[in-house]
């Protein structure tokens, strides 16, 4: 996969590179947000299986160059950055960026956060447009069916009525099981607004969720981050 990283410390750079290098991508290095632009001008080669974008860049802020990447392709964006406050990255994801981690990360997280959102993409399809994949066939976790195009839930052939925002908030975490969704994630994709006044909410809804369905072991709570769906044995 063709990995664009956005990084201005060349130290950085070349440390991530040997990495990512070692694990299969072919990475394209630019030092600018101008630079970053400049490759992902579509006539320069095979496209971009993600781009990891450091935010603090020399020429352009990199919230401004995150813009500008998904008025241009729809390439995954991870931001990387230092700040680590809620309010910039709630920021960055209603820029359009599909993940952020926070420096310093943990390689292993970085790796599985890039194959995560790398799955969501349909590769050589490019447009503004989200594009799930598969997205009528019914998510299958254990007893639990949950079918998107109908916003039906059974469990074990049963339907369990579910309010639109836990229907939302199920479908969101079951797209993706065993990964972690940070708590600002969630309410940003499910509720479409910022952080603040709606952790309670959140919490409320995955009660409900777990009671509901019968299954408190379905959504695991990740202590200080978010939460994951766990998918139990059929
Ligand atoms: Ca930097």
């Amino acid at each position: 996969m063709r990995l664009l990283l956005v990084e201005d410390d060349n130290h950085v750079a070349a440390a991530l590179s040997a990495v990512l290098a070692r694990h299969g991508f072919d990475v394209t290095h630019a030092r600018s947000g101008e630079e970053a632009l400049q490759a992902l001008l579509p006539d320069t080669g095979a496209p971009f299986g993600v781009v990891l974008l450091d935010l603090g860049l020399p020429d352009q802020d990199g919230f401004e160059v995150c813009g500008r990447i998904r008025k241009r392709t729809a390439t995954p964006v991870i931001m990387v950055t230092a700040r680590s406050d809620v309010r910039s990255r709630i920021h960055g994801l209603n820029l359009g960026a599909d993940d952020y981690v926070v420096k310093p990360y943990d390689t292993g997280e970085l790796l599985a956060r890039i194959h995560a959102v790398s799955r969501r993409t349909v590769p050589g399809e490019t447009g503004p447009e989200d594009q799930e994949t598969g997205a009528d066939e019914p998510l299958r976790l254990g007893p639990v069916l949950v079918e998107l195009p109908t916003r039906q839930v059974t469990v074990n052939g049963v339907p369990v009525p579910l309010t639109r925002k836990e229907f939302d908030l199920l479908a969101l975490l079951a797209q993706r099981p065993g990964v972690v969704f940070r708590r600002e994630q969630i309410i940003s994709e499910v509720w479409r607004t910022s952080w603040e006044g709606t952790g309670r909410t959140l919490e409320v809804h995955i009660a409900s969720l777990r009671s509901k369905l019968r299954m408190p072991a379905l959504i695991e709570t990740v202590r200080g981050v978010g939460y994951r769906l766990v998918a139990p044995a059929a």
